[in-house]
């Protein structure tokens, strides 16, 4: 149960920050705002005339409070919308602060997130974070108010905001395309250093959304882990899992040259830039490739 429980809800990611953080890129569309819970997960808030929309709630309802004190000044008379761009518990456990809290908003998410949020599963994953760590004691898992099959738009005037199917990562995840300023909310479904893939039988998926992330020719690309808004980024999520998928058919999976480091070293960087939980990640990547390619044969 452990183990699948770190692979297939992330909680290999827990780091316990306090304190959130505003962060910029350069050349980004002032009407979205990011801002970083230590290093465990990134939430943006669109600012538009119609609308405020967040972009997932975070992965403590204190840290999803602080990003609405950091926004208050854009609430105004703006109908609050809730995005959630999949189930996994550092993008969601802040979703009762816009129903319990002083900020009342629509929570929207795809069909199978709702149904995740619903799951026996969501609740064990829960009762063992909380039984860890205290910071998620007040934790009440929320569903969305708002569900949909495939995809959504929200027009909120100057901007708007198109919801469309990532699955891969998680299946039912959505990621966002704002064309009016080609910028691309792509929540887990791209990350930097590389994606976290559940099993092998989603890999086909999360390349396809890989893929159809990069035809929409983004300007700026926004991962909710890595701090990256390079356009790149699918491109090199998908050259990791090509160079992975090379080296596992040459019989190469426990040699040197697909070790944590090594992998690191293909996009140019160190271990100590990077949370230290990619490892698992890039352990889990292997495995899958490993059994991909079996499966294949
Ligand atoms: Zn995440």
């Amino acid at each position: 149960m452990r183990l699948s429980l770190l692979v297939l809800w992330d909680t290999g990611r827990m780091s316990s920050p306090m304190t959130v953080q505003e962060f910029y890129h350069p050349g980004l569309d002032p009407r979205i705002r990011c801002f970083r819970a230590g290093e465990e997960v990134d939430t943006f808030v669109v600012v538009t005339e119609r609308m405020l929309i967040y972009l997932d709630s975070m992965s403590t309802p204190e840290l999803m409070r602080q990003v609405i004190e950091l926004t208050s000044v854009d609430a105004g008379a703006r109908q609050v919308v809730v995005i959630n761009t999949h189930a996994d518990w550092d993008h969601v456990y802040g979703n009762q602060v816009f129903e319990r809290g002083d900020l009342r908003g629509l929570i929207v998410a795809s069909e199978a997130t709702a149904a995740r949020l619903h799951s026996e599963e969501a609740r064990a994953v829960l009762a063992s974070q909380q039984a860890q760590d205290t910071r998620f004691e007040a934790v009440k898992l929320t569903p969305p108010h708002l569900t949909f099959p495939d995809t959504l738009t929200l027009d909120g005037g100057d901007l708007s905001l198109h919801l469309f199917p990532t699955p891969g990562h998680r299946q039912g995840h959505v990621s966002v395309w704002i064309p009016e300023v080609r910028t691309l909310l792509a929540g887990d479904a791209a990350e930097y250093p590389w994606p976290c893939i559940g099993t092998y039988s989603d890999l086909d998926a999360l390349r396809a959304s890989l893929e159809r992330m990069t035809a929409l020719d983004p300007a700026f690309v926004l991962p909710c882990h890595g701090g990256t808004s390079s356009p790149d980024l699918m491109a090199r999520n998908l050259a990791y899992l090509d160079r992975l998928a090379e080296l596992v058919s040459a019989g190469l999976a426990d040699a040197p040259e697909l070790s944590y480091e090594a992998a690191l070293t293909w996009l140019g960087t160190t271990p100590d830039a990077v949370p230290g939980f990619y490892r698992d990640f890039h352990q889990g990547a292997v495995k899958a490739t490993r059994e991909w390619l079996g499966e294949q044969a």
